[in-house]
Order: C-alpha cells, then sequence, then structure tokens
C-alpha cells in the first residue's frame, strides 16, 4: 500500500475519515465476531442508552511508526485492561482484552497507509469505545453494546515545541471520592466542558482539580495526569478518584529504571506547589505537556524552569519515553506491540 497524500507535518488535532474501523455488537448476552467496516455513521435506537444516560466508556492511544519502519502500538495491553475496568464501572458488559488487542492491531493493518512516516511527528490515533446501543427509557444498563475502534491521523500535539502552560486551579470539582474519576468515561469529559470553556476565556490552558473532599490536594486535569519533579524525585499523585494514566505509570518506570529517579506516587497537598522544580501534564495525546505556572486564586505559583521551555529533567523524561516509541531506545519487554 502506498501512503495516503497527505501534508503530516501540518495535520491538525481532528477528525479524518480513514480507510476502516472495528466493529463488533453484544446481543443476547455475547460479543459477536466483530470485524471492519467502511461505514463511518452509526445508527441506533432513538433511546440507545448512551442517548439517553451517557452509557459510554472509552479509549485513546496510537499506532506509529518507529525509525526502522515497523507500524506499531505502544502497550495496547493498558488500554484493553483499562477499558474492562471502565466497563464493569458502568455496568456495561467488558469486551475480552485479548480480542482488544487484536481488533487493535486488526484496524491498524486496514489502515496501514494512514499510519504518519517516522519523523513527521503525526501519529495514527486509536479511539476505542463501548456504548449502550439498546433502548434504556427506565434508568437501567442497556441490554445492547456496540464496542468500535476509530481510527483517526492527528498531528504533533505541540507544533514548534512545546511552550509551558499556566494551569488555574479550578472552581469547580471533578470527581466525587467514591465515584467515576478513575474510569474513562464520556460522562467526565461532559461535566469538564463548561469549566474548560471558562478557564480558556481567562486566559488559562487547563483547570487542575483538587481533590472534591477537601479541596486540599492535587488531583489531576480534565485529560491528564500531573507529575512534578524535584531534584531527583519524580513525585506523582496517589489518588482513587484520578485516572490511572498509562503515559504516567511509564514514565514512572522510565524515571526509575532508565533516569535513577526515585518515584514518589502519593498525596500531594496544594501547599507543596512551591516546592517543585518543574512539572508536567502526560497523557498520551502530547506524551508531556510542561506546567510553567499553577494560579491559585490570587497565589501565583511559578517553577523555576519558567515560561520559555520544557524544564531539564521533563525534557529527558520526554525524549526517553518517546525514544522508546520510536526503537531509537530499547524498550521493556512488552512495550512496543508489532502490528504486521
Ligand atoms: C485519558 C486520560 C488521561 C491520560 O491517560 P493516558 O493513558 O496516559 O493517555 C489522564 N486523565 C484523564 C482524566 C484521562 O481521561
Amino acid at each position: 500500500m502506498a501512503k495516503q497524500n497527505i501534508d503530516w507535518g501540518n495535520l491538525g488535532f481532528g477528525y479524518i475519515e480513514t480507510a476502516a474501523s472495528y466493529v463488533s455488537n453484544y446481543k443476547d448476552g455475547k460479543w459477536d465476531e466483530g470485524g471492519l467496516t467502511a461505514d463511518h455513521t452509526v445508527t441506533m435506537s432513538e433511546c440507545a442508552g448512551v442517548l439517553q444516560y451517557s452509557q459510554s466508556v472509552f479509549e485513546g492511544l496510537k499506532a506509529y511508526e518507529t525509525v526502522d519502519g515497523r507500524i506499531v502500538t505502544f502497550r495496547p495491553d493498558m488500554n484493553a485492561e483499562r477499558l474492562y475496568n471502565s466497563a464493569l464501572r458502568l455496568e456495561i458488559p467488558p469486551f475480552d482484552k485479548d480480542r482488544f488487542v487484536e481488533a487493535v492491531k486488526e484496524v491498524v493493518r486496514a489502515n496501514a497507509d494512514w499510519v504518519p512516516p517516522y519523523g513527521s511527528g503525526a501519529t495514527l490515533y486509536l479511539r476505542p469505545y463501548i456504548y449502550g446501543s439498546g433502548p434504556v427509557i427506565g434508568v437501567s444498563p442497556a441490554k445492547e453494546y456496540q464496542f468500535r475502534i476509530l481510527a483517526t491521523p492527528v498531528g504533533p500535539y505541540f507544533k514548534g515545541g512545546a511552550k509551558p502552560l499556566t494551569l488555574k486551579i479550578a472552581d469547580y470539582d471533578r470527581a466525587a471520592p467514591r465515584g467515576t474519576g478513575h474510569i474513562k468515561a464520556g460522562l467526565n469529559y461532559a461535566m469538564s466542558l463548561h469549566a474548560i470553556v471558562e478557564a480558556h476565556a481567562q486566559g488559562y490552558a487547563e483547570n487542575l482539580y483538587p481533590d472534591a473532599a477537601t479541596r486540599t490536594k492535587v488531583e489531576e486535569t480534565g485529560g491528564a495526569n500531573i507529575i512534578f519533579i524535584k531534584g531527583n524525585k519524580f513525585i506523582t499523585v496517589d489518588s482513587p478518584s484520578i485516572l490511572p494514566s498509562i503515559t504516567r505509570r511509564s514514565l514512572e518506570y522510565v524515571a526509575e529504571h532508565y533516569l535513577g529517579m526515585e518515584v514518589e506516587e502519593r498525596e500531594i497537598p496544594l501547599t507543596e506547589l512551591t516546592d517543585f522544580d518543574e512539572a508536567g501534564l502526560c497523557g498520551t495525546a502530547a506524551v508531556i505537556s510542561p506546567v510553567g505556572k499553577i494560579v491559585n486564586g490570587n497565589e501565583e505559583i511559578c517553577f523555576p524552569s519558567g515560561m520559555e521551555e520544557m524544564g531539564p529533567v521533563t525534557k529527558k523524561l520526554y525524549d526517553t519515553l518517546t525514544g522508546i516509541q520510536m526503537g531509537r531506545i530499547e524498550a521493556p519487554e512488552g512495550w512496543i506491540v508489532p502490528v504486521e
């Protein structure tokens, strides 16, 4: 196959239809065999569970070309596991984890000419999701579901280098202590939209949510975990109401095993923010976005790494993890999964 004729370096982060999506349907208590489709639309009951009560969970991962020209994905087994757990929390029948990884490979193979070339900074973004497709009017789980993986090429998250972001300690709460903050569900995003539109209007890049119960501890932003650097320490949040980011967990491993850092996963009081040297947001899309400043009411916390560039330790973490992903640095066993 020949690559699509796309200006890969100038792609944005938007949706473009590709050759095929993967679909499997759940009916009469079981998932069907599943397969590829070229139909990029969905037809369902006007009373579908997802439309009435937002019964849906999702994932996000990337396929890309490595330095030696292989098409690979990064730790898809972790996405399989997380989607499984998210589904259980919303009474959605979970999708088998091995089948998930096979479906990811199948959809990437079908869209091989949409996988951006090595060095372009672009990737083929994969969005697996499950939603209640069967009709529901009384509040209850749907009886029918669809699992789908769409693929869409996306550009480099930061064109021309990552500038440090300014975050705002959110005026709103994201996740209740025993709520759904730890699962990847659209419902957690729907309720964040008002807060992010407001924050953007006020000039902030993201909301950093404190814990909802006491509003004294750092949790995460609407779509990324937060990490801090202090000397040789990599410090990140331990909380039952944050989403377990695969990027963050990979960075913890990289910090400890590749960079010889000390890793701490613990509660972080807001009052400790002034102690850190560097900060960053982590997630699949950008890997790490540096944070230069956090504003908490009248207080401005400026990290010593400044507003011009990524802090030096954050940069080392970023270069090492992206080096592993792109095949320039040897990966831990099982992290890089070729699709062919
Ligand atoms: C998806 C997501 C992240 C990032 O997770 P990755 O696995 O690293 O992409 C962080 N926080 C929230 C709330 C998310 O939905």
